[in-house]
């Protein structure tokens, strides 16, 4: 048993896990490391030990100094943990998109927190980055650690991850499989595994159905920490430099509800309890297992804990308001779902840069003349995201605004949005999502996997109305 001296030194080590049930009826062996087992939770410790050692040694990082860094939460959580130990402030830039968990992770071991936006253009002042940046300009001896650009982050798993794999697999991995966030993960482990064995080691990337990635058309998902999202409004889009593309030599694209069960299946069946994106990397990992034989061998990696996520993917009622699961609550509820009141035709939407004569064409078709707007953007192959939905718009509300002359056809839709409507998910039970409506609103946007595809209105959500089961 092993005794340390700092916390920095337990960082790394990490064990291997076989999945014995997920990789059932699966001919090539399948191990998970369990990331999540490190002192901070996360894989994301390798990487702010390495980037902080390398700042001292570099001289960017001095006594007194601060650390500054834009982060989902993990890299944060193990800069602080590092970065407090050597004696430094430490403020973490959170996306508000991030589990609120990890925000309190990070204040518990010292972090100053400050929440941006992400999803805003790249070039938007209060982006994340610039927010970063800005704050790295404004305070004496701080410095941005910039996971995303950093040599020491995919240096870490050089050093760390990859030898790792390799000792506890006796030389006998072949394939690696792991999720792209910054890149570091993959492009230190897998061009580590890929040198040592003379490129016998294949590395695959686990990547949201939608990350550009693996070749998706950016929009958002809802794994964190993992994909590369573009919003649309972009005008220079750039992948992080940790992140080296000839490193990887196929990506399996997950689409969000294969990711999250698998998560749960993994707790459940395997007694891991890990994030969304150890959903994405097992899933993948799978898929790529059933293709192999028993002579072949699958690393997969789990970055981080299923404790940071106990609010959303562990959560059935989180879940099922996404649209992400439509299982039965217990073996004997039968109450119907909003499954069984789901109309097929196409949703109607309004870009958010239309006119307000454009918009009621639109909404002339739209059933209840009502329908959600959405930031304007090219034509997204797999449905309008969530959170892509800035408000709504009714034909009624438009048409008045016009005759009364406090608008003119050709003003923009944006001066006449009224806030978004309710959503459902399709999983949902029929009362529940009543009680969404609340008085004010007569319709709900329905989710599917995270995105709108119908409307429902308050007749068709009334429980005494509805008959039969699911
Ligand atoms: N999963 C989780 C939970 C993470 O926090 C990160 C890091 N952002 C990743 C995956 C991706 O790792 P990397 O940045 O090394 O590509």
């Amino acid at each position: 048993m092993a005794v340390y001296e700092s916390v920095t030194d337990a960082i790394g080590q990490t064990p291997l896990f076989r999945l014995t049930r997920l990789g059932e009826g699966i001919a090539a062996p399948v191990y998970a490391k369990a990331e999540f087992l490190n002192i901070g939770g996360s894989v994301k410790d390798r990487a702010a030990r390495s980037m902080i050692l390398a700042a001292e040694r570099d001289g960017h990082l001095r006594p007194g100094g601060t650390i500054i860094e834009a982060t989902s939460g993990n890299t944060g959580i193990g800069l602080t943990i590092v970065g407090r130990q050597r004696g430094y402030r430490v403020i973490a830039c959170v996306s508000d998109r991030s589990a609120p968990e990890k925000s309190d992770i990070l204040r518990a071991y010292g972090a100053e927190v400050v929440l941006a936006p992400t999803t805003l253009p790249a070039e938007h002042p209060d982006h994340l980055f610039n927010v970063v940046r800005r704050l790295t300009e404004e305070i004496p001896g701080a410095w941005l650690a910039n996971q995303y650009d950093n040599p020491a982050n995919p240096e870490a798993h050089v050093h760390t991850t990859g030898p790792e794999i390799w000792e506890q697999t006796g030389g006998r991995i072949t394939h690696f499989v792991a999720g792209v966030g910054t890149g570091g993960t993959i492009s230190g482990t897998g061009g580590y595994l890929k040198k040592v064995s003379g490129s016998a080691v294949t590395v695959v990337g686990a990547d949201p159905e939608a990350s550009t990635y693996g070749g998706g058309d950016g929009s958002p998902w809802f794994v964190e920490s993992i994909g590369h999202f573009v919003h649309p409004e972009t005008v220079e889009d750039l992948w992080p430099e940790s992140y080296h593309r000839d490193v990887v030599d196929a990506f399996e694209r997950i689409p969000d509800r294969e990711s999250l069960l698998t998560a749960r299946r993994l707790a459940r069946e395997e007694g891991l309890l890990a994030g969304p994106s150890s959903g994405t990397a097992v899933a993948a990992a799978l898929r790529v297992a059933r293709r192999l034989g028993p002579d072949d061998l699958v690393v997969v990696l789990l970055p981080d804990s299923g404790r940071s996520y106990l609010s959303k993917l562990f959560n059935d009622d989180w879940m099922r308001a996404w649209g992400f699961l439509e299982e039965p609550r217990t073996p004997q509820d039968d109450e119907p779902t909003v499954r069984t009141v789901l109309r097929t035709h196409q949703l109607v939407t309004v870009p958010s840069d239309a006119s307000l004569a454009d918009a009621l064409a639109v909404l002339r078709t739209a059933p209840g003349g009502v329908a959600p707007v959405v930031v304007a953007r090219p034509a997204r192959p797999y449905g309008v995201v969530a959170g892509e939905i800035v408000g709504s718009l009714s034909a009624a509300a438009v048409e008045s605004a016009i005759a009364a002359g406090r608008a003119r056809p050709g003003d923009p839709v944006t001066g006449e949005l009224a806030a978004p409507l309710p959503t459902v998910g399709v999983g949902q039970p029929l009362s529940s999502a009543h009680g969404a409506l609340g008085t004010e609103h007569d319709a709900a946007l329905v989710l599917l996997d995270g995105r709108a595809v119908s409307l429902v209105h308050r007749a068709e959500l009334d429980p005494a109305a509805a008959g039969g089961g699911r």
